[in-house]
């Protein structure tokens, strides 16, 4: 029996001793072992995020810091470039379609 009670025993909980009870401290420490695993970096793919602080996380390979919950990175944290690049291309030919239809009014105006 004392074998089974020393398997239990969980790694970082393991500070608080026989203290505040079994069922809070495998809570805890399935919060701590989330929050000090690293995660893949949603900007250049390396398993090097680590938490910085409650909710920051930063990328220890490209420098990155970036928001994901408060004790782990969900793992559909995608950063869309392309389509923010795409979008900017859209409003600039926009604008581009706006000018000429000014410039044509102005055009039509003189005459
Ligand atoms: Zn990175």
């Amino acid at each position: 029996m004392l074998k089974i009670a020393e398997k239990k025993t969980l790694g970082s909980v393991k500070r608080f001793g026989p203290r505040y009870g079994g069922t809070v401290k495998e809570k805890l420490y399935k919060v701590e072992k989330q929050s000090r695993a690293t995660y893949k970096c949603p900007y250049c793919h390396k398993e090097k995020v680590r938490k910085q602080s409650l909710g920051i996380w930063s990328c220890k390979k490209c420098g990155a810091k970036f928001t994901g919950k408060a004790y782990s990175v969900p793992k559909k944290t995608v950063i869309k470039e392309e389509n923010i690049e795409e979008e900017i291309v859209e409003v600039k030919e926009k604008d581009k379609k706006e000018e000429k239809e000014e410039k044509g009014v102005k055009y039509s105006e003189k005459k």
